[in-house]
């Protein structure tokens, strides 16, 4: 009977095993046999992953010698009784992993693979000076920058770097999305207070994408105030944004002001060096080879963001993957067509109103408004914004974005001299202005 061989290679086992992990195999339950097998029940997927790391082994190599042949040891979870068994027992190692469940970090972003450049060198040694020390120096913390430049990432490698060096830290990492529908449901429940609890017990909070807070006041407010609550206990915070924090409209100047009270990075576009080395890097994490001659080719012309990099070598992996070739440069030429043209042609075919369309998301307002008459401050901003941005992108003359815009020639020109001027004076309006010609030229592709 295999049983009995099992329950004496059991006690063995026990009797080794390091004090605390034992509790891995006295919740196994033996549960059939067979010609040489045997199936163990486990509680849980906790129990079980404990057992596969800390006991299965052992018990393997005392089950193989005490029969004198391979037993293979089965593992199911559930089908036993195992209502004796204390759940909340659980080892440090069982904490961390729960935690880390936790936090909804991907641990696929970490600071050994973000590749910085001379430009984001500084925002990248700070992230890591954070999450080294965090709460102490650098607090709260804003990166900002337009998208795909590597917000996420760098944010996201705080946390995983903190959880892995420091797992006693509780982090949180959360889109300003989810913040807002976790407020919302909290209060449709009438459990305003478990949300507070569930953010204000983070050592670190790291937000996403503040700008989805454009308008939501209430939820501006509660931010306010785990906010303070956060900083006032020497806990670290970390926003990202993809405009500068003077951008952001329908914010209220309060929260505004406490964004920007610490350090505040911002991300660039990288250079063509760092645009080969990620492209490097990127092929070596996949472990797939391509021609230098194809890694240059797009580096020279995908300069939008990291995004749209990865995105190009995607379409071509998968591509040689499919033809089962190496990528030469006609293959790479024909397949990335859509997505690089010569520049002058790429910006003629960028439309009037993609521009529109992405200035009035950027200050949440109506398209119909940024084209309309009214005449608030934000609404003004906006269409000079988008007039401005059609002139310096398109090739359409300024009489004939008038037409467009309903507007004479004059108004025209004196919205561009006026964005202009702004421009040179505010090196946040420069950012701004510079983030969403990216975004417009990305998404004309
Ligand atoms: P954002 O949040 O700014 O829109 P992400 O952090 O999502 O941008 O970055 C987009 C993609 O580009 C991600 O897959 C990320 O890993 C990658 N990426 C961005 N910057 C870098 C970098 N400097 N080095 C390596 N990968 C990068
Ligand atoms: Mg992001």
């Amino acid at each position: 009977m295999l049983k009995d061989y099992y329950l004496e290679a059991l006690e063995e086992t026990q009797k080794s095993l390091q004090k605390g992990k034992q509790i891995w195999l006295t919740n196994a339950s033996f549960l059939k046999e067979g010609n040489n097998s045997i199936t163990l029940a486990f509680p849980s997927k906790m129990y079980l992953t404990n057992f596969n790391n800390f006991c299965k082994s052992e018990l393997q190599s005392k089950i193989d010698s005490l029969t004198g042949s391979h037993i293979d040891i089965e593992t199911i979870i559930g089908e036993a009784d195992f209502s004796s068994v204390e759940e909340d027992d659980k080892t440090e190692v069982e904490e961390e992993e729960i935690q880390r469940k936790n936090s909804y970090l991907n641990p696929i972003y970490t600071f050994e693979n973000f590749i910085p450049c001379e430009n984001t060198n500084f925002a990248y040694n700070a992230a890591k000076a954070i999450a080294m020390n965090p709460g102490i120096n650098y607090n709260p913390c804003l990166i900002y920058g337009g998208v795909g430049l590597g917000k996420t990432h760098l944010l996201q490698s705080v946390g995983n770097y903190i959880e892995k060096e420091n797992p006693k830290k509780k982090v949180i990492y959360v889109t300003a999305e989810t913040f807002t529908n976790d407020f919302i449901n909290s209060l449709q429940q009438k459990n305003a207070s478990s949300f507070r609890i569930k953010y204000r017990k983070a050592d670190v909070l790291l937000i996403d994408d503040i700008h989805f807070l454009q308008e939501k006041i209430s939820t501006q407010e509660e931010l306010f105030h785990t906010f303070n609550d956060l900083y006032e206990a020497n806990k670290q915070i970390i926003f990202t944004c993809d405009r500068p924090i003077s951008e952001l409209k329908g914010f209220t100047d309060r929260l505004k002001s406490r964004f920007t009270r610490g350090l505040n990075l911002n991300l660039t576009a990288p250079d063509y060096e760092t645009r080969v080395a990620i492209l490097k890097k990127k092929c070596e994490a996949q472990n797939v080879r391509i021609f230098d001659s194809v890694i240059s080719y797009m580096a020279e012309n995908i300069k939008t963001n990291v995004r749209d990099l990865e995105g190009s070598l995607t379409t071509l992996i998968a591509y040689s993957k499919l033809i089962k070739t190496n990528i030469t440069l006609e293959i790479a030429q024909e397949q990335l067509k859509n997505l690089i043209s010569a520049p002058m042609a790429s910006e003629q075919d960028i439309s009037i109103s993609t521009i529109v369309k992405e200035v009035a998301s950027y200050y949440n307002v109506e398209i119909s408004e940024i084209k309309g008459k009214k005449r608030t401050a934000i609404i003004k901003d906006a269409r000079n914004m988008a007039i401005y941005l059609t002139r310096k992108i398109t090739q359409y003359s300024t009489t004939e974005i008038g037409n467009y815009f309903d507007r004479d020639h004059s108004t025209i020109t004196h919205s561009i001299d006026k964005v202009d001027q702004e421009r040179k004076q505010n090196s946040d309006i420069a950012a701004a202005l510079d983030s969403l010609e990216n975004t417009i030229k990305s998404k004309s592709k």
